[in-house]
């Protein structure tokens, strides 16, 4: 699928606005999108604390939601937008959904499985092989959470 320049720069912007939101929260601040072209269909935020659910992941929600909303488990025309580095959690969720391209920002070097502890999303022996971008914006996702975690342990001080 071609790479959107102008339209990927919108959508992780909606992603960070999301994941900022989250900080404010008390959440760890990362945020997906899921868009099908220009079309929103989820936007979404860690909420582990709020629901106390280790699976509430920013693109987990998010996909779940896109599903929802397009009535159907198939997302295979919609990219994934995340401001950090999926892990093996959502990454195989992007591939269970059939997500037709990934895109995010900054990489994790703990959990990352879309290129830097392992790359599920190109792994060949997968019957859906997904396109990836990162580091769109990366700086920004990374500074976002670099200031949550320091400002958290500033207050456990
Ligand atoms: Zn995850």
């Amino acid at each position: 699928m071609e790479s959107q320049p102008a339209t990927d720069l919108a959508m992780m912007r909606l992603a960070l606005d999301a994941a900022a939101e989250a900080a404010g929260r008390g959440e760890v601040p990362v945020g997906a999108v899921v868009a099908c072209g220009e079309e929103v269909v989820s936007v979404a935020a860690n909420e582990r604390e709020a629901t106390k659910d280790p699976t509430a992941h920013a693109e987990l929600l998010a996909i779940r939601r896109a599903s929802e909303s397009l009535g159907g488990w198939r997302l295979s025309g919609c990219t994934l937008y995340a401001t950090l580095e999926p892990c093996p959690m959502c990454a195989g969720a992007a591939h269970a959904a059939r997500i037709a391209r990934i895109v995010y920002a900054a990489p994790d070097p703990k959990a990352g499985y879309a290129g830097t502890l392992h790359n599920t999303p190109q792994d060949t022996r997968l019957n859906h092989v997904i396109p990836v971008r990162s580091g769109l914006l990366a700086e920004e996702a990374a500074t976002l959470l670099k200031s949550f975690f320091r400002s958290r342990r500033r207050k456990t001080l």
